[in-house]
């Protein structure tokens, strides 16, 4: 580019002279001859690189042409070219900014001149420039968000900006000097500055996210990036340490991280975090050969709750109901809402059928105290469906589709409970299975006892015998009565195992009686339709009776009515043995069971109990009277005694002993007690 000159001149010869003497010394030109100030002017714009200019001129003047540039705060090279100038007006022109002079009879030195102007404008212009940036890097230093700190490349802090002192708590009095080292949380090991040393040493760079420590103590996490910046030399002058505090964006994401796996109205885990925590208890539970167990619970007529009471208490119910069935799980059983009413349950490590219930029976439980939600009292239940692994799936969907679907069952019989997805294990049939277990070492382990209860003759009011009648006393269960589980003992086939000990204690009972010297005429024992069918029953009464050496007709057994019409015509002959051997034997519960007269008389009896049943409505219910009046005349016309069963008013007894019944039994002369207290009734007396 050539140089754009201007030069200030009357005399057009030595303006051509000067032109001719820059380009004779190298420069290349472009040039431009004013005299006048309005010309002068008039060139400035654009700006010349350079003005040669004359001192005295006819209408202007070397001094005008100078201030007219300071005026215009205009920063142009100014060598002034003149005849002569006195001394006075040299020093003048250079305070004004005029770079040299040059005497026109001294042309030689003109190119010199006119190169060193340049050469300090240049200079100047680098050195304003070079001024800017670091004014510009000053402020970009104080007023950056990130803490900056400078150290020597000994490590030692040299200088912090106003952010580090925002961020850190220290001012820079306080750090100044120091190592950063100050600063450490003591979060990090040392292999963890070891690798950060060993990327800035070999890499001049190390960037990432580290805990430091407040001046108050308090620890966060920064966004940190040191860059080693070296000297001329390329050796390492100083380290520069940007970063900024990222406790914020931290919590920010962790609170991301929350509600992606977690429901922001319950704060429970949401369905993902189910899945995945499913997936993981299933991996572990097979590998362990473990169950689990996977409930469904969804709300009863929650819909109605949010259509007429509104959304706000729908949604406050929900929050109240997932804190109450969080406090009623275990810390490590997984509650997850799924939304709208519906939540999942995850039992993890072996959870057994009978632990999957016992938890949802809580759950339902949990949830019958009424919630007091804006005024409005509310009461909610829910249904359960319950699934288990691996019998009723082995991946995550199918447990929870089997236990949605039970769930539904659950809504079906009526809401409020739970069922298993397995039919057999649901309720009743859950507890059978837990008694069932229990009692099948119910005798080995001694759990069985006898009571006894006193029959007495109308007549006389003498005692005639005494029924046995059994319990299971179960450490947990408490006492079982016979109802509960005979029927159990039947259907697992261990009736047998019960009836022979019941047999034999009440038989040795009465023996241990008779050498006590108590007078207990006879031992009533109830029979079960089981035990007649099978093959040994004769032979257990006939070796019980020989071991305790008790008179045959001393034995009664009892056999129901209804067990006797559905028993096997093979049973009769069975029937008829034990009767030839000479024990005794009674219908049970007598008038319930239909039977047919012809069928009674060809059984070998001596007895007909009147069912409870009736005796219970005598004055009461005419109808009933007449049954009982109807069986005792039936009885006798069979030549068959009878006894009438649950007689706890005197009345009963009163109408009973009006109507020929021989013998009564009931509460009002004795509830069946332990032998231990039955002794001591009035009505056992010794033997004279
Ligand atoms: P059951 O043979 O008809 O026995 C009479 C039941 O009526 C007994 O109930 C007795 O406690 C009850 N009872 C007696 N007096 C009164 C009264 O005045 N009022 C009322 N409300 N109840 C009275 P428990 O002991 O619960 O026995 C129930 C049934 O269990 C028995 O009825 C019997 O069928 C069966 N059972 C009892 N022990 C045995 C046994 O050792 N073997 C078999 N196979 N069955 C038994
Ligand atoms: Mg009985
Ligand atoms: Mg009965």
């Amino acid at each position: 580019m050539p140089l754009r000159l201007l030069i200030v001149e009357d005399l057009p010869h030595d303006a051509e002279l000067m032109a001719l003497r820059l380009q004779e010394d190298g420069l290349e030109l472009y040039w431009q001859r004013v005299q006048t100030e309005a010309q002068y002017l008039a060139a400035l714009n654009p700006a010349p690189d350079l003005i040669l200019c004359d001192w005295h001129l006819p209408r202007f003047s070397g001094q005008q042409a100078l201030e007219l540039l300071h005026e215009r705060n205009l920063d142009i090279p100014f060598v002034i070219v003149s005849g002569g100038i006195g001394e006075e007006a040299a020093v003048a022109a250079l305070r004004l900014g005029a770079s040299d002079y040059v005497l026109k009879d001294r042309p030689a030195r003109l190119g010199e001149a006119v190169r060193r102007a340049l050469e300090e404008k240049r200079l100047r212009v680098a050195h304003e420039q070079d001024q800017e940036q670091l004014r510009l890097a000053e402020r970009v230093f104080q007023n950056t968000a990130e803490g900056i700190k400078v150290t020597d490349a000994t490590g030692r802090i040299v200088s912090v900006n106003a952010a580090f002192e925002t961020i850190t708590g220290y001012c820079a009095a306080d750090v100044v000097g120091q190592n950063p080292k100050m600063l450490k949380s003591g979060r990090h090991d040392p292999l963890f500055y070891q690798n950060l040393w060993a990327s800035l040493l070999n890499t001049g760079l190390w960037r990432g996210e580290i805990w430091n420590r407040r001046k108050n103590g308090e620890i966060y996490p920064e966004w940190l990036a040191i860059s080693a910046v070296p000297d001329a030399q390329g050796r390492v002058a100083h380290y520069v340490g940007i970063f900024s505090d990222i406790s914020q964006i931290k919590e920010a994401q962790k609170q991301i991280d929350f509600l992606a796996y977690h429901d922001a109205l319950t704060h429970l885990p949401n369905r993902i975090l189910f899945r995945d925590r499913l997936a993981h208890a299933l991996t572990h539970a097979h590998r362990k050969a473990k169950t689990l167990a996977v409930m469904f619970i969804d709300l009863d007529r929650f819909k109605t709750v949010n259509d007429t009471l509104g959304h706000p208490v729908g949604d406050e119910l929900l929050r109240q109901v997932s804190q109450r069935m969080t406090q009623t799980v275990r810390a490590d059983d997984t509650l997850a809402r799924l939304g709208g009413d519906e939540f999942v349950l995850l039992l993890e490590d072996g959870e057994s059928a009978q632990r999957a219930a016992s938890v949802a029976r809580k759950l339902l439980g949990c949830l019958t105290r009424p919630m007091h939600i804006s005024g409005h009292e509310l009461v909610v239940s829910a249904s359960v469906g319950i699934s288990l692994y691996p019998t009723d799936g082995e991946d995550a969907d199918t447990l929870i589709r089997h236990a949605d679907r039970a769930m539904y069952e659950a809504k079906q019989r009526g809401r409020n409970n739970f069922q298993f997805f397995t039919q057999s294990l649901n309720e009743g049939a859950l507890e059978r299975l837990m008694m069932e277990n229990i009692l099948r070492g119910a005798v080995s382990r001694n759990e069985l006892v006898l009571h006894y209860q006193p029959q007495i003759d109308l007549a006389s009011g003498q005692l005639v015998g005494v029924e046995a009648l059994v319990r299971w006393q179960h450490p947990k269960l408490g006492v079982v009565s016979p109802d509960r589980f005979i029927p159990l003992a039947e259907e697992i086939g261990i009736i047998g195992d019960i009836g022979a000990w019941v047999l034999r204690t009440a038989c040795q009972q009465l023996a241990d009686w008779d050498r006590q010297g108590l007078q207990v005429p006879r031992m009533g024992v109830n029979l079960s339709v089981k035990q007649i069918d099978s093959e040994g029953l004769v032979d257990l009464v006939a070796n019980v009776l020989r071991e305790t050496a008790l008179g045959k007709h001393r034995l009664e057994l009892e056999v129901t009515e209804s067990m006797l019409m559905r028993a096997p015509k093979s049973s009769h002959a069975v029937l008829d043995a034990i009767k030839s051997m000479g024990v005794e034997l009674a219908v049970d519960d007598f008038g319930t069971g239909y039977s047919n007269l012809a069928y009674l008389k060809h059984l070998p009896l001596n007895r007909l109990k009147i069912d409870q049943s009736f005796v219970r409505d005598i004055g009461r219910d005419g109808n009933d009277e007449s049954i009982v009046r109807a069986i005792i005349a039936l009885a006798h016309s069979l030549g068959l005694e009878t006894i009438a069963e649950g007689v706890e008013e005197v009345q009963q007894a009163e109408f009973l002993r009006r109507e020929g019944c021989n013998l009564v039994q009931g509460y009002l002369y004795s509830r069946p007690l332990p032998a231990a207290q039955l002794i001591l009734h009035p009505a056992f007396q010794p033997c004279p």
